[in-house]
């Protein structure tokens, strides 16, 4: 790249990147920093920020300077970029002084359209010094939630970023997140002075994710269930609390023939870093991890994101799910829950040593985490509904639009319930006063004589599973609360008053345990299916030979599959089968590098098949 005519923001979209036309308000993003504005940018992930401050970096005179805080992140961005024939290196720890050196020259040389650096290298004396004697086009932040001190992802060096306002007053800053809360968003603007920034909220929906939540009764058996069925081919990641957790779920898929790696923070920093590339570079991979896997993590075509424990709050929900489905084919938010979740959040909240004020905070998000698991009407409505978006429509894409919940009248069996944790003192856990409700005669309950209470066996109408679910959706919404002492005992709160004295009614959700085995469709926009074409088509066999071509080269190359070109652009390629090499340079994601680089190749494949 690097060519001084000056081509206008579109053509690099065309020409470069090989796409068509711009998304949501990517252009008007584009346009604010090339005309030398400041933009504070929110959109979720997926939906396309890096071409936000990529096609300006390209476009106006001088080098587009991008603070990235992870390294692996950005070593996978540059070589991307290289590959779409754009000019383009890094400055991190991980480069000899001899490669620092050489970039160093070339950015003084202005060689580069974008240099990619990690917000410690940024502030040294050294960079900034280098900076002030270059041409800058910009500045991106990216990532830009790391500034806040309360989010989970802070990063002191941040906090340094002021000086880029400070030391370069004219140069345009565009700063980037996927964190769509408020709060946030004030703290990046006013930490990164950026209150007189044009301010760019995109939706942050994400139409392509289906969000299913169901009843946990065997949560491997389900997991196994799921990816077998729906995805057994796929990329995908499993999401577990506890780092035991992780390592025994990994184990056991390995020992049922799935390919799963486990990644925690418990892990040496070279186990992570192994199984981290391997879950980029091949296919079918399922990474099975802590939160302490994720950020950063750019793979487009991971197909699901499986939750076997219930996140604390709707955001890590969010940005968790949001690693699926970034090339925009259909993936699954897939989660199983339980009474025995619900139990175990509330006891860590209550034993939390956070000071009142936050201990408040964490309290509310996840009674919005419990609420979004026990509501019965659309998923999607309720999630964007969280983050401050009006949606009208329901949206046919969460478990709740395609099979209705069914609702009953559990007024009376409510009052049961509350009934009972009250006459046995309110001392102890579901199981025990399941038991109760039940009429079973254990040695404990003979014990305390809680045979003799009540509401001893008045619930003989209700399996077992019924009273965990009806339990489960009272702790859930509030009329039960679960006591510090580590035993699960439950307690009446005084929420639970109006219906004990038979003031109000409560109508609970019927739980679904099942999986339909309804696959996600990988369609395309015009309603195809990737890879899922009929066995011995041509079609099929045509998409299999390109992809053993892409991971020719991709070996070859040694970068992951994707960066040759995404799933999205091989099922055009399928469908329209162009022949020559204008008409392959028609196709979604085939830009001029790329189709010199591999045009013959791809064609050669593609022309077997006329
Ligand atoms: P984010 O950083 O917001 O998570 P990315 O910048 O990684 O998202 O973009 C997500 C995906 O969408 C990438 O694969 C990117 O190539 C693709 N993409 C971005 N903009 C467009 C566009 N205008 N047309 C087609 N694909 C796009
Ligand atoms: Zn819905």
């Amino acid at each position: 790249m690097h060519s001084p005519q000056s081509l206008s923001s579109l053509d690099v979209l065309n020409q470069v990147f090989g796409y068509h036309s711009f998304r949501g308000e990517q252009e008007a993003i584009i346009n604010q920093v090339i005309s030398g504005q400041d933009a504070l940018v929110l959109m979720p992930t997926g939906g396309g920020k890096s071409l936000c401050y990529q096609i300006p970096s390209i476009v106006r005179a001088g080098t587009g300077i991008v603070v990235s805080p992870l390294i692996a992140l950005m070593q996978d961005q540059v070589s991307a970029l290289k590959l779409q024939g754009v000019a383009v290196a890094f400055l991190n720890s991980s480069l000899s002084f001899q490669e620092v050196q050489e970039v160093e020259g070339q950015l003084i040389r202005g060689e580069l359209d974008l240099l990619y650096v990690a917000p410690e290298r940024l502030c040294q004396e050294r960079t900034l010094n280098l900076l002030h004697q270059i041409d800058v086009a910009l500045f991106a932040i990216d990532e830009a939630h790391c500034v806040s001190q309360w989010g989970h992802d802070f990063r002191p060096e941040y906090i340094q970023l002021s000086i880029l306002h400070e030391q370069f007053p004219s140069i345009p800053r565009i700063a980037l997140t996927a964190t769509a809360d408020e709060s946030t968003r004030n703290e990046i603007a006013s930490r990164l002075d950026l209150v007189n920034a044009q301010l760019f909220i995109s939706s942050f929906d994400r139409p392509n994710i289906r969000y299913r939540v169901r009843q946990k009764n065997n949560a491997r058996a389900q997991l196994l269930q799921f990816i077998s069925t729906e995805h057994p081919q796929d990329a995908g990641i499993v999401y577990c609390l506890s780092r035991k957790k992780v390592d025994e779920t990994a184990r056991w898929l390995q020992d049922q023939g799935v390919k799963a790696l486990p990644y925690h923070a418990g892990l040496s920093a070279e186990t992570r870093q192994q199984h981290q590339e391997i879950f980029l570079r091949e296919e079918e991979v399922v990474i099975v991890a802590t939160v302490a896997f994720g950020m950063g993590i750019d793979k487009p075509d991971v197909r699901y994101v499986a939750h076997l424990d219930l996140p604390k709050s709707i955001e890590s929900y969010y940005q968790e799910t949001g690693r699926a489905g970034r090339d925009g084919l259909p993936a699954d938010a897939w989660m199983v829950y339980g009474l025995q979740d619900v139990i175990m959040l509330r006891q860590m909240l209550s034993n939390s040593e956070a000071i009142e004020q936050i201990k408040r905070l964490e309290q509310r998000k996840l009674e919005a985490m419990l609420g979004f698991c026990e509501i019965t009407s659309c998923r999607r409505v309720s999630l964007l509904g969280y983050f401050g978006e009006q949606q009208q429509d329901t949206c046919g894409n969460c478990d709740n639009c395609l099979e209705p919940v069914e609702s009953w009248d559990g007024t009376t069996e409510a009052r049961k319930a509350l009934s009972c944790v009250f006459r046995t003192g309110q001392r102890f856990g579901v199981s025990y006063l399941i038991d109760v409700l039940r009429g079973k005669t254990t040695a404990r309950i003979e014990q305390f004589r809680h045979d003799q209470v009540s509401t001893f066996g008045i619930g003989k109408e209700l399996s077992e599973v019924q009273w965990r679910s009806v339990f489960r959706q009272l702790i859930a919404r509030g009329f039960i609360e679960v006591d510090i002492d580590g035993y699960g005992s439950l307690k009446l709160t005084e929420q639970s008053r109006p219906v004990l004295r038979g003031e109000e009614s409560l109508f609970f959700r019927k739980d679904v345990t099942k999986t339909k085995t309804k696959k996600t469709a990988r369609r395309n926009k015009s309603g195809r299916v990737a890879g899922e074409f009929s066995q011995h088509s041509e079609e099929k066999i045509i998409w299999e030979a390109l992809r053993v071509k892409r991971n020719e080269l991709a070996q070859e190359q040694g970068v992951p599959a994707y960066i040759i070109f995404h799933d999205a652009t091989l099922m055009e390629m399928v469908e329209y089968h162009p022949t020559t090499v204008h008409e392959l340079s028609q196709i979604n994601g085939v830009g001029a590098t790329k189709l010199e680089k591999y045009g013959d190749e791809f064609l050669c494949v593609l022309n077997q098949y006329e």
